[in-house]
């Protein structure tokens, strides 16, 4: 029988912290409950390049939950500090402040920070990242219209960033020194066409990768490859990835490569701490499987952390799924689409909703929507299922993909 702690103590208030505690209560933990957040209030990181970042959503507006839920649901919420240091020996954490928690458990939740690329210049004040609530806030304040804004990647959140910078009527220029950005995810006919939309709304793209900032005090000359003279812009995006929290981990021996290395079941290698979210990465079957970095993920591992420590069956995997938004379209992808050898389009880009889908051997394994997300429903279903699909069946936009699913085996 599992032995349940009488005390749990989160640190990190992202969807991963929040959702650790969600689904403690939700599987009725009822021992005491503590969540750490270094900010004023445990708050969602999505919109921060969409609505947040576009000034339609302020940080009340992201926050995970309303603010009596922490109370209702019976969580300790300690805001505005940051867990300094761990005492494993005792079962303590210590706080910015000189408090310490005691804790049974512990579960890391310390998400991660948005990379900043060894470049000269790139600490200039000019230069931005997005991660938290403050550097967005900071990204919007260079947003007026007319500004010119060097985006440097056009994974997600360049490609959002610059797409909601574009709509306030801001200059975007995007690089990216790969040929299509988000190839591995989405593939390359989709990747290819999402990366044309930006074209349409007026960003300026270039295959081409940074190789240097000089700051002019009010405006920053942007060095990129193969262009033979620097350009001149107002504020440059860095948009080139995470770097995990794994400062805390780090200082008590934990397994870390790269992120915190956990099981499927979100231990670490220390059996009082468990971790889940953007700061780890999963071994599984042996192998060392790269960070999700996806909000569901980060959702799903809060899920598996409760389970482990209720002792109750974990949730059944579902293959990972992330959602995109860029100039007015919803993209949804699930799946692995690296891993297909045939892709079939269903619908046609530039002409309403279509779907990309990955198979291998007529298996389903990935699939993108753009438009539409029911497509993703069904093929996440029919990935879940292990089901093989005549590709010309999926190709017509006439069948019905529940009847699809029904009638595949
Ligand atoms: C701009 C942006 C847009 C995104 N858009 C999408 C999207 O469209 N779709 C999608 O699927 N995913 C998206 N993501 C990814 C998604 O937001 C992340 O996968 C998710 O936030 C990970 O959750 P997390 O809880 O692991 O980490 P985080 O959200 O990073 O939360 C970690 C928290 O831990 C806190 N913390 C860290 N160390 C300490 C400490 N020592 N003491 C106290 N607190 C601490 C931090 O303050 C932070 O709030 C986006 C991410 C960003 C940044």
């Amino acid at each position: 029988m599992t032995h349940v702690p009488s005390s749990v103590v989160i640190i990190g208030g992202g969807v991963g912290g929040v959702g650790t505690a969600a689904a403690l209560r939700a599987g009725g933990f009822a021992g005491e409950l503590t969540l750490v957040e270094a900010a004023e209030v445990p708050y969602d990181r999505p919109p921060l390049s969409k609505a947040y970042l576009a000034g339609e959503q302020d940080l009340a507006d992201i926050a995970l939950q309303p603010p009596d839920w922490y109370d209702d649901q019976g969580v300790r919420l300690v805001t505005g500090e940051t867990v300094t240091a761990l005492r494993p020996d005792e079962r303590l954490v210590e706080l910015s402040t000189g408090r310490t928690l005691a804790a049974d458990t512990l579960v890391l939740a310390t998400g991660g920070h948005a990379a900043r690329p060894p470049l000269p210049g790139v600490d200039s004040p000019l230069v931005h990242v997005l991660r938290d609530h403050d550097e967005a806030d900071r990204l919007r304040s260079a947003l007026v219209l007319g500004a010119r804004l060097l985006v440097v990647g056009g994974g997600l959140i360049g490609a959002e960033a610059a797409s909601t910078a574009a709509e306030l009527g801001v200059e975007v220029t995007l690089i990216d020194p790969a040929p299509i950005p988000l190839e591995l995810a989405v593939g390359a006919e989709v990747g290819a066409w999402l990366h044309a939309r930006h074209a349409e709304h007026g960003i300026s793209t270039k295959q081409a990768a940074l190789v240097s900032i000089e700051d002019k005090g009010t405006v920053v000359l942007a060095t990129i490859q193969d262009d033979p003279e620097p350009l001149e812009f107002d504020a440059v995006l860095l948009g080139v990835g995470m770097r995990p929290e794994t400062t805390l981990a780090e200082t008590i021996g934990l397994e870390v490569d790269r992120g915190i290395i956990v099981d499927a079941e979100q231990r670490t290698s220390h059996p009082w701490v468990l971790a889940v979210g953007d700061a780890t990465r999963r071994r599984s079957n042996g192998v060392l499987r790269p960070r999700a970095e996806h909000w569901e993920a980060a959702q799903h591992d809060g899920q598996r952390a409760a389970a482990t420590l209720l002792g109750t069956a974990q949730p059944t995997p579902t293959a990972p799924w992330f959602w995109t938004d860029r100039h007015g379209l919803h993209i949804e992808s699930v799946g692995h689409m690296n891993e297909a050898t045939d892709r079939v389009l269903r619908g046609t880009p530039g002409d309403g909703p279509f779907s990309a889908w990955g198979l291998r051997d007529g298996t389903v394994v990935a699939a993108v929507s753009v438009d539409d997300p029911n497509a993703v429903r069904a093929a996440r279903r029919m990935i879940d299922r292990g089901v093989t699909v005549s590709a010309t069946a999926l190709a017509d936009v006439s069948t019905d993909l529940k009847h699809l699913l029904r009638t595949s085996r």
